[in-house]
């Protein structure tokens, strides 16, 4: 077995366990491959190894894999912050976009989706931390946001995805996912349709997101290796 195929079993196995330990099913429980500055070989591998959903955080990078792999029917999230001058390519080439900040970004998402393609699965970022430096939407913007997401004809809102401030405190952790989840509740309550995503959890604090909810885990290091 490869490494990639060993590594995958094991975040597997985490993701069971976890789930167990919360009385959750494990099947509500997405398994996303970030595969960021890893090569298209490396995607083919976890692709074998049984994964669908691929994660990438550079457009570039991104559309390179993706031509290399066209014969592989992948499911692809785009992870970074989208600028303007970024958006169209996003929404011809992704599935999924789960680092949506902003209104602007999000209609331009679904005035370029292109026409006959499902609506582009939108996740908005919140900056659950309140860290300076981080994108995200603030917390108090979030229900305004969401309900001018909600009105646009080819993207569909389904969560929310957050990334906070790393932590080894494993209560510290839980309580910025809790946080979410329970932001995703009450925002749930002012929405037509109610978001059934929450994208949280990377591979050192997987445990604690999914104990608070996640639907979508996005690993990378514990499944391709350290990025250089
Ligand atoms: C790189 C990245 C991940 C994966 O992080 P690991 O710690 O390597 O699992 C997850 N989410 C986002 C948004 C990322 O940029």
């Amino acid at each position: 077995m490869s490494t990639i195929t060993e590594n995958i079993a094991r975040v597997r196995s985490r993701i069971a366990a976890a789930a167990q330990a919360c009385q959750r099913p494990a099947g509500q429980i997405g398994l996303l491959a970030v595969s960021k500055t890893h090569p298209a070989s490396a995607i083919g591998q976890a692709y074998r190894a049984g994964l669908h959903d691929m994660g990438e955080n550079y457009l570039q990078e991104a559309l390179e894999k993706q031509a290399q792999l066209s014969d592989l029917p992948l499911v692809w999230h785009f992870l970074g912050n989208i600028q303007s001058n970024k958006t169209r390519a996003v929404a011809e080439h992704f599935d999924w976009a789960h680092a949506v900040d902003r209104l602007k970004i999000a209609e331009r998402l679904s005035a370029q989706r292109p026409a006959g393609r499902s609506p582009l699965n939108i996740c908005l970022q919140v900056n659950i931390s309140g860290e300076a430096s981080k994108s995200g939407c603030a917390p108090a913007e979030l229900p305004e946001l969401a309900r001018a997401v909600e009105k646009l004809d080819n993207v569909r809102l389904r969560g929310l995805m957050v990334i906070p401030q790393p932590s080894h405190d494993t209560e510290e952790q839980r309580a910025a996912f809790r946080q979410t989840r329970l932001l995703l509740e009450q925002v749930n309550g002012l929405l037509q349709t109610p978001m059934d995503c929450l994208s949280m959890g990377m591979s050192d604090d997987l445990e604690a997101a999914i104990a608070e909810g996640a639907t979508w885990v996005r690993i990378g290091t514990a499944i391709f290796g350290a990025r250089s």
